[in-house]
């Protein structure tokens, strides 16, 4: 497998926190495979700047809560024709409500796409990387899930339970040279964050000691480094990027 390219994988990379992980491992030297849904503008947006940049990058409109698009996905695009290095578990979405009010679909698209689609990409990586006998897998959870959020019963739930799964996956996957570590975002400023109002945003930054919102490079930061030759030794923990918020 050593003549193939080296390639990280980053699911929902066309924008936000995802785009800028994907430009970050492309400088770094991986060849992207980056995975959108809705926007393909956006997507060939992010190919065309790590291409610009000398990198190379493809861009692939795969549902992450598709669990047979993503099995075909690896069947199709990575098996045999990469040497999958990384894995980056990024894709999410919110559909905040309170509890009480929660419709069921809104419940279980979360967890279908934060957490299903999660664990469908890390059981197909894990195959691949564990014939390797390397890799490293880096799940975008976030300072809620270890919290909890008031609204967000579902979003929360989807990203504990990723803690849980990042967990498991380490202690599986170690003896096959695999590293699984998650990185908790605080409160960073992406269209995801966009939606929240003014005075949502004020009585967060009341709570963050380093007094201002994290950006998408104080993320990819941390995945580069989990990605890059100093973490070897280091699985199953969750790093917090979050202005001291939750310690
Ligand atoms: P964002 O700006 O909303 O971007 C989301 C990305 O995921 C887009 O590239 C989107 O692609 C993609 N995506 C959405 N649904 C998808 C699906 N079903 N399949 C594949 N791709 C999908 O989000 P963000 O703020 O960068 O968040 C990125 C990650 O960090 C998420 O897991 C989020 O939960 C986590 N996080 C964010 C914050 C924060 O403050 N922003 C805090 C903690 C954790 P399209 O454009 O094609 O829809």
């Amino acid at each position: 497998m050593s003549d193939l390219s080296k390639v990280a994988l980053v699911t929902g990379g066309s924008r936000g926190i995802g785009r800028t992980i994907a430009e970050t491992l492309a400088a770094d030297g991986f060849e992207i495979c980056l995975t959108y849904v809705s926007r393909p503008e956006a997507a060939e947006e992010v190919v065309k700047t790590i291409q610009g940049a000398g990198g190379k990058a493809r861009a692939f409109q795969l549902d992450s809560g598709d669990r047979a698009a993503v099995a075909t996905f690896f069947k199709e695009e990575i098996k045999g024709k990469v040497s999958l290095d990384v894995l980056v578990n990024n894709a999410g979405i919110t559909r905040d409500g309170l509890m009480m009010r929660m419709k069921d679909d809104d419940w279980d698209k979360v967890i279908s796409i934060n957490l299903t689609g999660c664990f469908t990409f890390l059981k197909e990586a894990s195959k691949i990387m564990g014939r390797q006998r390397s890799g490293r897998i880096i799940n975008i959870t976030s300072i809620v899930g270890q919290m909890g959020n008031a609204g967000q019963a579902n979003y929360c739930s989807a990203k504990a339970g990723l803690i849980g799964l990042t967990k498991s996956a380490a202690r599986e996957l170690a003896g096959r040279g695999i590293t699984v570590n998650a990185v908790a975002p605080g409160f960073i400023e992406t269209d995801m964050t966009d939606e929240l109002s003014e005075k949502v945003v004020e009585a967060m930054l009341a709570q963050i000691p380093l007094k201002s919102l994290g950006q998408s490079e104080d993320i990819a930061a941390a995945v580069s480094f989990l990605a890059g030759p100093g973490a070897g030794y280091i699985t199953g923990q969750v790093l917090g990027v979050n202005g001291g918020m939750y310690m």
